[in-house]
């Protein structure tokens, strides 16, 4: 255990070592854009709306494919390989990524860990489901870091430290987007703040896994879903009668459900209580049809604002 510790650890390192010494080092060689695969939806659009048409953005999830179960494919190596930065979320989101790390024979690759300057919450058993098969998904920590608009702000923080180490040449571009990006940020955190202050609920049931505890924890809501860890994961009897309960207690009107899986839970619970169904997008990847219509991380949010306003029974 000790030397597959000590293995690891020489591995972080020395990919800490390729992050800090690239770019200054290798800059892209004259105009050629730099290449950047990003994992998940948020991250891709952060780093587009950092770097626009100054690099190659890949997003590396297919449109539409659930993103806890997604492990990279060989061709999705190779892309990484290939690339000059790897932009992930962290390793209880993709614990793929630490593999890809060990194995990857590129000398040019930085990665860029996005929940390192963020402080992750411990999933709370007492909150949830706390199955040993969701925890080994998950792990113990909640990775939806993103779900909270200020963890958002120091994630394109790290982003642009990233693009501008692999592209020096354009680090004022990539500066100057992020601080038009991040006040985006605030100023939607603000949006939900005042809405959210004033709804005769503050209770948030989801008919989902558990994704929604930062943004819950940012604007003071009680939040209640039906699975913990995996999206897959099925929730226990003991937790449907625990939500039902809460529901009548609470003389809730509205259940949420989440996108790219089958509201099979949701509907039941809705069915039992009486309960309306609105969407809650916890932004982990998009459809095809939405991704081609240019859909962003702020208009998604935007929309997870309007039904929260509309179940939460905000004025
Ligand atoms: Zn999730």
């Amino acid at each position: 255990m000790r030397s597959l510790r000590y293995a690891l650890a020489i591995v972080l390192i020395s990919s800490a070592m390729v992050f800090l010494s690239c770019g200054t080092k290798n800059p892209p060689e004259g105009n050629k854009k730099i290449t950047v695969v990003t994992t998940l939806f948020p991250l891709y659009d952060f780093t587009r709306s950092i770097a626009g048409n100054k690099a190659d953005i890949i997003l590396i999830l297919p449109p539409g494919v659930e993103a806890h179960a997604f492990e990279p494919k060989p061709a999705d190596i190779m892309k990484i390989d290939k690339a000059d930065l790897l932009i992930y979320t962290g390793k209880y989101m993709e614990p793929w990524a630490q593999d890809i790390l060990k194995s990857t024979t590129s000398n040019k690759l930085a990665v860029v860990d996005t929940s390192l300057s963020i402080k992750l919450a411990r999933l709370n058993p007492a909150h949830g489901d706390s199955e040993p098969d969701d925890r080994r998904h998950h792990g113990s920590y909640d990775p939806h870091i993103w779900l909270d608009f200020t963890n958002a702000v120091k994630m394109v923080d790290t982003i642009t430290e990233g693009l501008c180490k692999a592209d020096p040449g354009n680090s004022d571009f990539y500066r100057k987007n992020a601080d038009i990006y991040k006040e985006k940020l605030s100023a939607l955190d603000k949006e939900y703040k005042k809405a959210l202050s004033g709804c005769r609920k503050t209770t948030l049931i989801h008919g989902g896994h558990f994704a929604f505890g930062y943004l819950a924890r940012r604007y003071g809501l009680e939040y209640i879903s039906a699975c913990k860890g995996s999206p897959n994961s099925e929730p226990t009897a003991r937790k449907m009668i625990e939500l039902k309960k809460k529901i009548k207690e609470n003389d809730i009107h509205f259940v949420f459900f989440e996108e790219l899986l089958n509201p099979k839970v949701s509907e039941i619970i809705a069915k039992e209580t009486g309960a309306t169904l609105l969407k809650l997008n916890g932004a982990h990847n998009v459809m095809k049809d939405e991704f081609q219509k240019g859909v962003t991380f702020l208009t998604l949010m935007e929309d997870n604002l309007v039904n929260l306003k509309t179940g939460l029974e905000c004025k």
